[in-house]
């Protein structure tokens, strides 16, 4: 594939993730999946090799490589295991990237500097109940009390909660949606089980529960009232992050299959050889190409500050259905085998569901994508 434009920076940066997934994180992938859970010897590599800052900037603790090398990094992890992704994303690129695009300088070096260290492990509260798609139909509550803010209510679905230490909440306040930094050892905080999915399973997911927890009004992320738009621009650039995913997951199924078309045998020749296995291959190419670009081209944009909503909308629908298609097709070159949990193709069939669901449903983004296209009168 015609390759961006990547710095010597970037370049090593994607190649010493490269080698830590190849060492570190396909040896014990279907061991994750089996168990449904993920080592703390993995997460304590993880965070020594820096991979849970990567996009911040080093005055932040992070590595400096913004939007487009937190992408080089978390295409590469995806490579070997889309949980393990998730549970990066989740703690760096909604749950600690709240924190940057929207606190304090205090707040910041309070919390983004341990968070993009590594030093505590983040998530991102927005999801309820009765708020999945209609998120802003929020009911967790927070009052103002003295000097502090006292939070009530119920999370569901948050990646990373059986264990995080940090939290971004966003609660409803006399003003609106706020957006609060809530300790996870406050009193009146608990975590929920840990849910059991279809895919995934070694990312830990669970409800959140709040009951009149307390946070000093310094913990509040930007303004009173103005927190649905921190955490919609915060998914603005998780919806990229989840992009670059899509991107590694297919270029893993993409490489296996090819491979596996060559080895196998049937009618007396490699099944590469048929040309309905090859259009496969073509299909799923030309996906990438696309998928990448635009992951690449969204990613650059937002380093430089661009508006990109409605890009990133488009980024997320088409990598995530793209993926869809090119697992599915993976599983189809691999026959039998590729329903087999011997071999990593099942595995990939089953966590790239998700893609399509989570950070806002496809459908959810079409609708970002259709109010944009009207309010511009037709252009995009
Ligand atoms: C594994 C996993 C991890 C997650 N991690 C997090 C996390 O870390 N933090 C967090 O806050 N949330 C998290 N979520 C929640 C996730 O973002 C929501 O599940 C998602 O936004 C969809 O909401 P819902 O499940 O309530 O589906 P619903 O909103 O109930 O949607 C059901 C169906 O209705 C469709 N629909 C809804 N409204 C419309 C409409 N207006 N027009 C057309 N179709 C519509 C949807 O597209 C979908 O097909 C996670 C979820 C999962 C499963």
């Amino acid at each position: 594939m015609i390759q961006f434009d990547f710095t010597d920076d970037q370049k090593m940066l994607r190649d010493m993730v490269r080698d830590f997934t190849n060492q570190e994180i396909k040896p014990i992938a279907s061991k994750m999946d089996e168990e449904e859970q993920m080592p703390k010897e993995l997460i304590d590599k993880i965070r020594e090799v820096g991979l849970l800052g990567t996009v911040f900037p080093t005055e932040y603790g992070g590595g400096g490589f913004g939007e487009v090398g937190y992408c080089i990094a978390q295409e590469e992890v995806a490579r070997g295991c889309l949980a393990t992704a998730t549970f990066i994303g989740a703690h760096q690129s909604i749950g600690s990237n709240a924190i940057y695009i929207g606190g304090t300088e205090e707040l910041k070096k309070k919390y983004l500097v341990p968070l993009a260290e590594g030093k505590y492990i983040g998530a991102f509260g927005l999801t309820e109940t009765q708020a999945g798609s209609d998120s802003f139909n929020l009911r967790t509550k927070a009052r103002r009390d003295g000097d502090d803010w006292v939070i009530t209510g119920e999370k569901i679905w948050i990646t990373n909660g059986p264990f995080a230490d940090i939290v971004s909440i966003f609660a409803r306040t006399d003003r609106g949606i706020t957006g609060f930094v809530v300790e996870t050892k406050s009193p009146g905080f608990k975590a929920g089980a840990k849910e059991k999915k279809m895919g995934l399973r070694a990312s830990a997911t669970s409800t959140l529960m709040l009951d009149n927890v307390r946070v000093p009004k310094e913990n509040i992320i930007g303004d009173d009232g103005r927190g649905f738009l921190i955490a919609m621009k915060t998914l603005d650039a998780g919806r990229l992050g989840l992009g670059a995913c899509c991107v590694g997951a297919a270029k893993e199924m993409m490489e296996l299959s090819a491979k596996f078309s060559k080895e196998r045998k049937q009618f007396d020749q490699p099944i590469s050889q048929f040309q309905a296995i090859q259009f496969m291959l073509a299909e799923m190419a030309t996906l990438i190409y696309c998928m990448e670009s635009v992951v690449y081209r969204t990613a650059a944009a937002y380093d430089r500050g661009e508006q990109i909503s409605r890009y990133s909308a488009a980024v997320k629908l088409f990598c995530s259905e793209g993926l869809d298609k090119i697992v599915d097709m993976a599983v189809q070159i691999h026959g039998g085998m590729g329903y087999s949990r011997e071999l990593p193709i099942e595995r990939f069939y089953r966590d790239s569901r998700i893609n399509r669901i989570f950070e806002g449903t496809s459908e959810v983004q079409k609708l970002i994508m259709g109010r944009e296209i009207l309010k511009r009168n037709g252009a995009f």
